[in-house]
């Protein structure tokens, strides 16, 4: 009887109408300055919902750590520079340069704390991401793939 109406209820599901894609994304950062992952893959047109967890101990003043999604033509470096001097802002410049090159971004968390985000996923192409907090975008970076729907 169990395993009937647990047919039913798949099946049911399966009926539904077709809605946007939810893509569940989990990306840690440690105390060693370091992302989980470089690259992260997502269909466009999906409903991303991204986590950032600090996986590390340290606290957010000296080990803090954010995501911070660019627009595919932003150079990261030239992000980086701009942002590390937006202190009062968190490291996401309140105007340009820099605040134009941000499609999305977390808050900046610290050990054992995390954020979640949810966006769409922008146009087919690549993506730059980083870490904005001082001094860690050149090992806190990787690329967002949007494949064509
Ligand atoms: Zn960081």
């Amino acid at each position: 009887m169990k395993n009937l109406i647990l047919t039913l209820a798949t099946t049911a599901c399966i009926a539904l109408p077709a809605m946007a894609e939810e893509k569940k994304i989990e990306i840690t950062g440690n105390d060693a300055m370091q992302f989980s992952t470089k690259a992260i893959e997502v269909t466009a047109g999906d409903k991303v919902v991204l986590t950032l967890k600090h996986i590390g101990k340290l606290p957010k003043l000296s080990m803090g750590h954010n995501f911070v999604l660019l627009k595919s033509d932003a150079k990261v470096m030239d992000f980086a520079v701009v942002a590390m001097k937006a202190t009062t802002t968190e490291y996401i410049p309140a105007e340009d340069p820099g605040k134009s090159m941000v499609i999305t971004h977390t808050k900046v968390v610290g050990g054992g704390e995390s954020d979640t985000i949810t966006f769409d996923a922008p146009a087919a192409g690549t993506y730059p991401y980083l870490c904005s907090f001082p001094g860690h975008f050149s090992l806190m970076q990787g690329v967002l793939t949007v494949k064509a729907k």
